[in-house]
């Protein structure tokens, strides 16, 4: 694959952008030939700036839901860029759009809007410490809420003070969460979950009933407040609160990524329980308030409620899951496939350095498919069944490519050192 123009980008930007690029969309420790930078993206596809297309499991990391540029979401924007974006103040659509999440999420009474998932996040913490005047906030391990110092995978340039009171859980471990309660003491002031354990790296597990309702037992004993964090997963599992299938309704949600379908926006939701320490922190920010994406996520969530987005990247993500599954099989690999379908991760059994994922989803990228090799993906709804077929015909081939190669695939160094820091 040509890949003129991405290095020549690269070149520039290490000049001008330390490292050349920082945070999860680097491809620093992502297989070699992974491109950097993109021209564009439509529907279910991306082309890179040396013009390779691919159909784009990734989703932009989440923020693509119905497909990239869908007109009716677009078309919403535009018409509300033409009137007013960011201004003195909100324009009505803020009411409309607080209105429409109140409406369509069980546990919320009331909504604050914020542009990143960071941003929502850390104001479910700074609500939640607010409203009870505690101060331990317990987080699953190995969970991501944000690039926050107070949450950060990546301690550097933050003070141990930072986090000196969050402190860890094993996810879907009640004796463990159990444990950290009562170490906290009468100093509990929230619970974060995520709506399924969606960490890099390993496999995905759902969330044990029995777990999700005893945090809320333990929250209601305590006073602290529970938190879920649906900036990844919210409306990809269900058209409101992820955990109201469990029968367990959290006092806070973060919500971001996909609700306008990639326009800059996210939200806190809470319920009464938490109105006043919500209201009573500082949350602002300049362009926190803008009116286009606004206008694109009212939008964006009368598709969702309209339309069969969902059972469609249900369908889809099942028939991925078994075609790649099948594949694999025939030429000797054995898949570890986890999470729910439409946000699949997808490893490979005795791979503990990635190094076949490697080999595989550079195979896959040279055929045209963007696949990660150890971070969950997104389907969106702009995928067909002929794009799942597609792709698992190109995985076909590019197992063959592989099988019988095993031996002369080179472990990635990083990932190497990686995982066994991990172990
Ligand atoms: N929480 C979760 C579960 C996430 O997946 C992310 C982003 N990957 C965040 C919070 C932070 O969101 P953002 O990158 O928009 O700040």
């Amino acid at each position: 694959m040509n890949r003129t123009k991405d290095a020549a980008l690269r070149e520039r930007a290490l000049k001008v952008i330390p490292h050349g690029m920082y945070g999860h969309q680097s491809v620093r420790i992502l297989p070699a030939g992974f491109p950097q930078f993109f021209e564009k993206a439509e529907g279910a596809h991306v082309w890179d700036v040396d013009g390779n297309r691919y159909l784009d499991f990734m989703c932009a990391y989440g923020p693509n839901l119905l497909g990239y540029k869908d007109e009716r979401v677009d078309a919403a924007a535009r018409a509300q860029a033409e009137i007013g974006d960011v201004m003195t103040g909100p324009s009505p659509l803020m009411v409309e759009l607080a209105e429409t999440m109140v409406e369509m999420v069980d546990h919320a009474d009331w909504a604050m809007f914020c542009k990143n998932g960071t941003d929502a996040t850390t104001m479910a913490m700074s609500s939640a410490r607010a409203q009870t005047g505690k101060r331990i906030v317990l987080v699953a391990k190995g969970a991501y809420h944000g690039a926050a110092p107070w949450c950060t995978p990546i301690p550097a340039g933050t003070v141990p003070e930072d986090r000196a009171h969050l402190k860890g859980y094993d996810y879907n471990d009640v004796a463990s969460l159990e444990a950290a309660v009562a170490e906290a003491g009468d100093d509990l002031a929230a619970i974060f979950a995520s709506p399924f354990k969606h960490d890099a790296f390993i496999d995905q597990e759902a969330p044990e009933p029995a777990y999700a309702r005893r945090a809320r037992e333990l929250c209601d004993e305590t006073g602290a407040m529970l938190i879920v964090d649906e900036v990844r997963a919210g409306f990809r599992l269900a058209r409101g609160s992820s955990w109201t299938q469990l029968g367990v309704q959290p006092d806070l949600s973060a919500w971001g990524k996909c609700f306008a379908n990639g326009h800059p926006i996210s939200a806190l939701l809470g319920s009464n329980r938490c109105r006043e320490g919500a209201g009573s922190i500082y949350a602002t920010g300049s362009f926190w308030l803008s009116a286009v994406p606004m206008a694109a996520a009212i939008e964006t969530l009368r598709i969702i409620r309209e339309s069969d987005y969902l059972e469609q990247s249900e369908r889809l993500g099942t028939r991925l899951r078994e075609g790649l599954d099948a594949a694999a099989k025939k030429h000797g690999f054995t898949l570890r496939q986890s999470g729910p379908v439409q946000m699949p991760q997808i490893m490979f059994a005795d791979d503990a350095d990635f190094s076949v994922g490697y080999a595989w989803t550079q195979e896959m990228l040279a055929r045209g498919f963007y696949l990660h090799p150890w971070h969950n993906m997104f389907l969106c709804a702009a995928m067909t069944e002929s794009d799942i077929e597609d792709t698992i015909a190109a995985a076909d081939d590019a197992f063959a490519a592989l099988a019988g190669k095993l031996d002369e695939i080179p472990p990635h160094p990083l990932m190497t050192a990686m995982a066994a820091a991990s172990a």
